[in-house]
């Protein structure tokens, strides 16, 4: 795992027993830092450099001034919650009561230690496919539970399902499946939908949904939300991040959607985060969450973005792995330096070329992975062609 400790320069006589001793600051905050000190075009951490649309601006002033500055109810404000469960009817056709089956997180980040949390015992397991998004093992293992690694293998990243299966034993508490996949923008099939329903059917198995990049999706493809499965839903957890969809990853607003049962446990551990989410916020998503003009315009804006940056490094020695979805793209740098870790790689880039990208096995505990990159292409297209012709002269 790539991370870099954080600065100590003061002492205490407080006595630290860390419960993540071996846990650095995150490599997207890292990766940043880097970018900024070293004045490079930053494709390393996934948040877009263009602005949202002003009328959700607008929509949030609104509320302000209409007076909704005060706690939302724990759940969420109810008409976002009505929205969400419109859009996953209308998505998905799954049914969910918005008055129970609905939370509103302070991102999906939120909406995964939250379930975490819930769920997870010390002693229990939770299988994940790796190269994963960062914030899974540490909230595992604070609840004292193990994580278990299946590997997505470089250069395909598709699921061994066998090696799923040799995975679960009777320790298994939690399946945590993440399509679109950061970072390897890979998606899952009906066929990978097939072999989860099978292992787990009999089982009692929660499966957790980060399903954060539902709408970014390429080529045509379907998005396999476990939500579409009603032999899945009825034991999923699903959490998506309306940071995603409307361009806001600084708002830090997402929900989680679940049956009453899971829900309620989650909401339990919930209370005691945050309590309750930005409001004005919400009264916002909930008149754009309703309409959702954005969600269906999100595919094609990024595919758009995708095919320019692929368009704007062709000819250079780097090979673009295939992005099914999400807004980052994997590149191959095996022709310019194989003998390089991606650590030694990202670093390189940085400082010689001006251009920040994230090293993949920040995301790996157990394989080592391949030759790549991530680069997010959530960006305007002054920024992806400044960056692509400096990753033409590497
Ligand atoms: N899961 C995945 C796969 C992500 O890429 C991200 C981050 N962007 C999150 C969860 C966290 O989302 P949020 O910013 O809404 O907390
Ligand atoms: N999810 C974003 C990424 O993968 C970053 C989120 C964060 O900075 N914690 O780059």
């Amino acid at each position: 795992m790539c991370s870099v400790d954080a600065d100590v320069t003061k002492t205490s006589p407080v006595s630290v027993t860390s419960k993540l001793p071996d846990v650095g600051v995150s490599i997207f905050a890292v990766m940043t830092r880097l970018a900024n000190e070293h004045g490079a075009i930053n494709l390393s951490q996934g948040f877009p450099d263009f602005d949202c649309d002003p009328a959700l601006v607008d929509a949030v002033a609104v509320a302000m001034r209409q007076g909704h500055n005060q706690y939302a109810p724990m759940p969420g404000v109810l008409p976002l919650r009505e929205a969400i469960a419109s859009k996953v009817h209308t998505c998905y056709g799954a049914t969910y009561d918005p008055q129970t089956e609905v939370q509103i997180v302070s991102g999906a980040t939120a909406g995964l230690y939250a379930t975490l949390t819930a769920f997870v015992h010390p002693g229990d397991e939770v299988i994940l496919f790796e190269p994963c998004y960062d914030s899974y093992v540490p909230v595992i293992r604070l609840s004292g539970g193990t994580p278990v690694f299946v590997s997505l293998r470089y250069p395909e990243y598709r699921v061994d399902w066998d090696e799923v299966r040799r995975a679960i034993t009777p320790r298994t508490k939690a399946i945590l499946v993440n399509t679109p996949h950061n970072p390897t923008g890979t998606m899952w099939t009906a066929d990978d939908i097939t072999a989860l329903t099978a292992l787990v059917d009999g089982s009692d198995i929660l499966l957790i949904g980060d399903e954060v990049y539902e709408h970014i999706v390429f080529d045509g493809r379907r998005h396999e939300s476990l939500l579409r499965y009603p032999a899945l839903r009825e034991r999923a957890c699903v959490i998506s991040s309306f940071g995603k969809t409307f361009h806001t990853t600084g708002w830090k607003v997402g929900y989680c959607v679940a049956p009453q049962p899971i829900l309620a446990e989650v909401q339990r551990v919930h209370q005691f985060m945050t309590f309750t989410v930005h409001t004005p916020s919400q009264w916002a998503f909930a008149e754009f969450a309703a309409r959702d003009p954005l969600a269906e315009k999100l595919a094609p804006f990024y595919q758009q973005k995708r095919d320019l940056f692929l368009d704007l490094i062709e000819g250079s020695r780097f090979r673009p792995l295939a992005c099914e979805g999400t807004y980052f793209q994997l590149l191959d740098y095996s022709a310019i330096a194989r003998d390089h870790s991606d650590t030694d790689m990202a670093m390189r880039l940085i400082i010689e070329h001006g251009v920040a990208s994230i090293p993949c096995s920040a995301f790996l505990y157990k394989d080592t992975g391949g030759p790549v990159l991530r680069f997010c292409f959530a960006k305007k297209e002054e920024t992806l062609r400044a960056a692509a012709e400096r990753l033409r002269q590497v």
